[in-house]
């Protein structure tokens, strides 16, 4: 059997990441991929914050576009456009940047085995099991960094179904140039909330559009077709790609350490849930995780696992929670309610103020923003003000 000081099932851009911190501090790690291929299919939009240069490493040939902002469509077509001066974001080659931080974990001395779905795995003794054969591997640490549908977080917690939302997406090809690249444009719609369209540009005649919310992926389909077809700024269009995944739904009560195991990524539903995001705050805890295997390891005591879920609760909980609230006020608004809140915004100046307070990666800045300003209570009912209150607290 193979002995590793730390064993990651699940070779995502998480597991990657976090497998090359640990490697670079010398430790020996092997990653067990179920895919033959890294990073296909593509299931992302390739959308992350600008943020994602502090806490990864990125080469700009795997920057297909920088965004310096938005246009906000509410249902009925009042805009709101929010810009900076400098990149606010970055739309990714997602597919190259899976291979390149696999690449990266390999060259900081990861062992990568590919083709090996892990199929069982104890826990209380470090051994994993893979392929048909039951290969077995022991890690002194193992890590569950495998995606939505995780077997390891089943191990972790025994009562645990990942509530899960679908995500669709096409790659769409227009006849003429329609885009101006340094904008994404995302529609709101109550039939969707608290999801919502989005058409991120990767050059001026094509785009990924799509959507994520708590509806089937037919309905995302039906729903993504009426958008192009009906929506005149979008006539010539073909459809090159279409794609289907899954968005786990954060989860403040989960539970992310057993024995000598932990949970990383959307194995942990470390995902955003106002955007459905789950890079940038996975790489933040891919950081936080290694120092702690590391220490672990260091004092050989698993105990001390359990202060990577204490300081990935005490940096994360409370901006995440605020996330859930704003998503449920948007879940309770219908389609005149978001007219009006885009009318008042707009009346208010409020585009100045998102434009620079907005924060794709720490929303709860602006919404306290817009608090002290007022502005929240001016535009929302006021139940839904009371409860953008407690926001505060
Ligand atoms: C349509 C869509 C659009 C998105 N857009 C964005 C966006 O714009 N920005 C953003 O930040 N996030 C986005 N996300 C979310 C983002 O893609 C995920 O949060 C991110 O991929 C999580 O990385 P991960 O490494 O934790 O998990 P994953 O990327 O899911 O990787 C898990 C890996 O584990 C492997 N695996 C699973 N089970 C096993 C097993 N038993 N044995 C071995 N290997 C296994 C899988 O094959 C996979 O390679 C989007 C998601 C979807 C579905």
């Amino acid at each position: 059997m193979i002995n590793y000081d730390v064993l990651i099932v699940g070779a995502g851009p998480v597991g990657t990441t976090f497998a090359r911190h640990i490697a670079e501090k010398g430790y020996k790690v092997g990653l067990l991929e179920k895919k033959k291929n890294i990073g296909v299919p593509l299931q992302c939009a390739g959308l992350v914050g600008k943020q994602i240069k502090e806490v990864n490493l990125l080469p700009d040939e795997l920057i297909i576009n920088k965004v310096y902002g938005a246009h906000i469509h509410s249902p009925s077509g009042h805009l709101l456009t929010v810009a900076k001066n400098n990149p606010e974001a970055y739309v990714l080659d997602r597919v190259g940047y899976d291979k390149f931080l696999a690449q990266m974990a390999v060259d900081a001395g990861a062992d990568l085995f590919l083709n090996h779905r892990v199929t069982d795995v104890d826990i209380k003794n470090g051994i994993v099991y893979s392929g048909n054969d039951r290969d077995e591997m022991h890690g002194k640490i193992i890590v569950g960094a495998d995606g939505y549908n995780s077997l390891m977080a089943r191990k972790v917690s025994e009562s645990g179904v990942q509530k899960i939302v679908q995500a669709a997406q096409f790659l769409v090809d227009f006849d003429r140039d329609l885009f101006d690249t340094n904008y994404v444009h995302l529609h709101v719609k109550s039939a969707i909330s608290p999801g919502f369209i989005w058409a991120i540009p990767i050059s001026a005649s094509s785009a990924r559009i799509g959507l994520f919310g708590n509806l089937d992926y037919h309905t995302f389909k039906n729903i993504l077709k009426d958008f192009l077809s009906q929506d005149k700024d979008c006539s010539g269009y073909a459809i090159t790609k279409k794609y289907h995944g899954m968005i786990p739904v954060y989860d403040s009560k989960k539970k992310l350490v057993k024995d000598r195991t932990i949970l990383l990524g959307d194995a942990a539903s470390q995902v955003k849930p106002t955007t459905g995001g789950g890079l940038i705050l996975g790489f933040k805890c891919a950081q936080i995780a290694a120092d702690v295997t590391s220490r672990a390891l260091d004092e050989d005591d698993t105990r001390i696992l359990k202060d990577y879920e204490s300081e990935y609760q005490n940096k994360f909980k409370k901006e995440l929670i605020d996330q859930l609230r704003v998503q449920k006020i948007f879940k309770s608004l219908n389609d005149d309610d978001l007219d009006h809140m885009f009318v008042k915004l707009k009346e208010l100046g409020a585009d100045e103020i998102i434009s620079e307070y907005g924060d794709m990666d720490d929303q709860s800045i602006l919404v306290k923003e817009l608090v002290k300003r007022g502005i929240l209570f001016k535009i929302l009912p006021k139940l839904l003000s009371r409860r953008i209150v407690n926001l505060r607290k």
